[in-house]
């Protein structure tokens, strides 16, 4: 079984979907966790109540990844509150989906700015604690979409992409201190991110998924708690694929 006790996580994005079910599951494995938000207060509060229930610590902050000067405020605070940072999960995401020919100036920058900025602001601020302490294990939130592309998602695409780049350029740089830089790359999950695509276009894409059925924030999670384990020790600059079959 994964142990995790005396180690540190920060969730990005933790209040819901995939940042909510990592929580809970490093939590569970016995890991004090720090989980930032962006506006949605009261779910947050109700992750850390879901912790606290199993008898493990929490914390949660507010703060906008797009900006370094909430996510270094984050990071402090969770090293003040918590004691350490062992394991960075840079999970925080948006889209702002349309079609390439229409897509605005403003829907390009919020995506690029949280998703691909959000992870280099908090990569950059994490590993110069982590540095120090000669360990660390950051997890990033890719999609299957990096790799395939998606119409309507130029800006979401781009992100994702830009996310594989950074992970392994930071692999590379990090290696030598004992910290091991991955991704993830789920396929369709179902978290508010993909409750509100078509009906029709939700069954198109189930009856192409050779498991059958979307993936739940746990399959997810379980990858992430995996990675960020000694268990994965030897495993860095990686993007791990998990979308029930769909890109075979
Ligand atoms: P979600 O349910 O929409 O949750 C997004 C989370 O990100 C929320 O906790 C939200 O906080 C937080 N957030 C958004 N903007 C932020 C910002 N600027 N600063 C800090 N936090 C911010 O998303 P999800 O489906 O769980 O997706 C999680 C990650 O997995 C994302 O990076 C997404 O791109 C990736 N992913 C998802 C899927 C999928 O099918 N769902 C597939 C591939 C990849 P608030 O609650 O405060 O708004």
């Amino acid at each position: 079984m994964i142990d995790l006790s005396n180690k540190t996580a920060l969730v990005t994005g933790g209040s819901r979907g995939i940042g909510r079910a990592a929580a809970i599951k490093l939590a569970s494995r016995g890991a004090k966790v720090a989980i930032n938000y962006n506006v949605n207060k009261t779910a947050a509060l109700r992750v850390i109540e879901e912790i606290n229930e199993i008898n493990q610590v929490a914390i949660a902050m507010p703060g906008d990844v797009a900006k370094s000067a909430d996510v270094k405020a984050i990071i402090n605070e969770t090293i003040d509150k918590l004691g350490s940072l062992d394991i960075l999960i840079n999970n925080a995401g948006i889209t702002r989906d349309n079609l390439l020919i229409r897509m605005k100036e403003d829907e390009w920058n919020a995506v690029l700015d949280t998703n691909l900025k959000g992870t280099f602001n908090c990569i950059q601020a994490a590993a110069k604690k982590m540095i120090k302490n000669r360990t660390g294990t950051i997890i990033n939130l890719s999609s299957i979409v990096a790799l395939s592309g998606n119409s309507g998602q130029a800006n979401y695409s781009a992100s994702k992409a830009g996310i594989i780049g950074l992970t392994k350029t930071a692999a590379k740089e990090l290696a030598s201190r004992n910290i091991r830089v991955n991704a993830v790359a789920p396929g369709f999950i179902s978290t508010e991110m993909t409750k509100s695509m078509p009906e029709s276009l939700l069954e198109n894409i189930s009856s192409r998924i050779p498991l059958g059925r979307f993936g739940s924030a746990e399959d997810v999670a379980n990858l992430i708690t995996y990675l960020a384990s000694d268990e994965a020790a030897y495993i860095t600059g990686q993007v791990f694929v998990i979308d029930g079959g769909l890109d075979i």
